[in-house]
């Protein structure tokens, strides 16, 4: 499918909603090919060619994270495995892992779509892009890498983290464009002043912002610390990544590729749709996916969706707010998904531990710091300090593997936490960005 960009963008809501209609019906058909939505279809008595118009499709269910995780490793897949060409990972950990398998079409669509919130963004040839972001699994960095290779700007392939490093290359290659979650950003904000720099010793003139959310207050912060202009990105690997939702120069909502995905608001609760202007749970559908199609994926983050279609920039795709919470209760720290289910599952799993703890999140220096404060059992303590070091020690390494962020852990006396009064209070998110 060629990337038809220009027309695209140009696009009344007929036409968009047309290719839509036609999309779905060969996505279904895509989808059909795999045991999951073969086995969904029939037990729902769906077949993709009773599809008459785009409401049909609140006729299936939804499909949700643990569906992923059941379908490990493959029954998803829709096309031949010699097919494909490259798989991402969740940030989930083993047993729990989601995987998302792209052909080499699927690399090449995802590609085309962050081009465009490039070009969006203003970015063109003559720029050079710090791709700031964790390559590998996650898909902020090859995501990203591979749009802005496409577009001929000069890609830095930096990676996250490395603080010192990223500012010289800002110096050294004159970057003008960088990708970064605001987190980290502010961070690097923080370092560069330390050494006694500002935004007029650097040419970075946009910033795009992802995988994590962030509040307006943060964004003016470092526009001004950056003295740029920053970007809002949507995705979530389930749908390709980054690119799937983003900021037009107007700063006013995220316009969502709707010849690529449809979006549905629900309300988590009771999974009915809700009119434009309200606030619920983004749902996805892939309209070109072929490796691996999602129908009615429950994102489990919370936008509304602007009622005028129209915008300013001239386009008509729908767009979308910023991201403004969780319908679950998973926690993004250091770009990194988890639950609190996992550090339970640490925690409870290790003798000598009690059954009363708390998740603190906070920022020091800008950077998140995830403390998990657990009483230690009743009896566990013997008066050696050494063996309480031990168990620390166990605790830490334990999360470490299971949630793959670096965790401070603080042993407390049994009953030094206060008691739970019906629904435990189990995070304690201080951070505030
Ligand atoms: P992953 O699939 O690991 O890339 O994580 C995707 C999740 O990151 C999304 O479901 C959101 O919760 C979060 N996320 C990604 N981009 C943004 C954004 N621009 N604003 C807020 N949250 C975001
Ligand atoms: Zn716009």
């Amino acid at each position: 499918m060629p990337d038809r960009r220009e027309e695209l963008e140009k696009a009344g809501r007929r036409e968009i909603e047309k290719l839509q209609l036609d999309r779905l019906r060969s996505s279904l058909g895509r989808a059909a090919r795999s045991p999951f939505y073969r086995e969904l279809f029939a037990s729902n008595s769906f077949r993709p060619g009773d599809l008459v118009s785009l409401s049909d499709l609140g006729r299936l269910p939804f499909t949700v994270k643990q569906d992923l995780r059941d379908s490990y490793p493959d029954r998803m897949l829709a096309c031949p495995p010699r097919e494909v060409v490259r798989m991402h990972s969740s940030s989930g950990t083993t047993g729990t892992a989601t995987v998302v398998y792209h052909t080499a079409g699927d690399i090449d669509r995802w590609t085309g779509l962050v081009v465009r919130c490039l070009v969006m963004a203003g970015a063109t040839a003559d720029d050079v892009f710090q791709n700031m972001m964790g390559y590998g699994f996650f898909t902020g960095g090859l995501g990203l890498h591979y749009g802005a290779e496409r577009l001929g700007m000069m890609v830095i392939p930096a990676g996250g983290g490395n603080t010192h490093r990223q500012i010289e290359l800002f110096r050294d290659f004159g970057t003008t464009v960088i990708h970064v979650t605001p987190s980290y950003a502010l961070h690097v904000s923080d370092v560069f002043r330390e050494m006694g720099l500002g935004p007029e010793d650097f040419k970075i003139k946009k910033i795009i912002f992802g995988a994590e959310p962030y509040s307006e207050g943060t964004r003016s912060k470092l526009e001004e610390a950056y003295r740029a202009q920053a970007f809002n990105c949507y995705g979530l690997s389930e749908m390709n990544g980054p690119g799937v939702a983003f900021e037009c120069r107007r700063s006013e909502g995220m316009h969502v590729w709707e010849d690529s995905y449809i979006v549905e608001i629900i309300d988590p609760a009771s999974g009915e749709a809700l009119p434009a202007g309200e606030t619920g749970e983004v749902v996805f559908t892939t309209l070109t996916r072929e490796a691996m199609p999602l129908i009615r994926y429950r994102t489990r983050d919370l936008a509304k969706i602007y009622p005028e279609t129209a915008c300013p920039c001239g386009r008509n795709f729908t767009r979308i707010s910023r991201i403004t919470g969780r319908s679950d209760d998973m926690l993004i720290v250091k770009g990194i998904n988890l639950f609190p289910s996992q550090i339970e599952h640490v925690l409870m799993k290790t003798p000598g531990v009690g059954t009363n703890y708390l998740i603190v999140l906070d920022r020091f220096e800008n950077l998140d710091r995830l403390t998990v404060r657990v009483e230690i059992a009743p009896g566990a303590f013997h008066g050696d300090a050494e063996e309480m070091r031990r168990l620390q020690a166990l605790i830490k390494h334990s999360l470490r593997e299971e949630i793959m962020v670096q965790a401070e852990v603080e042993l407390l006396e049994p009953g030094a936490l206060p008691p739970s009064q019906g629904k435990a209070k189990r995070v304690l998110d201080k951070r505030d960005v």
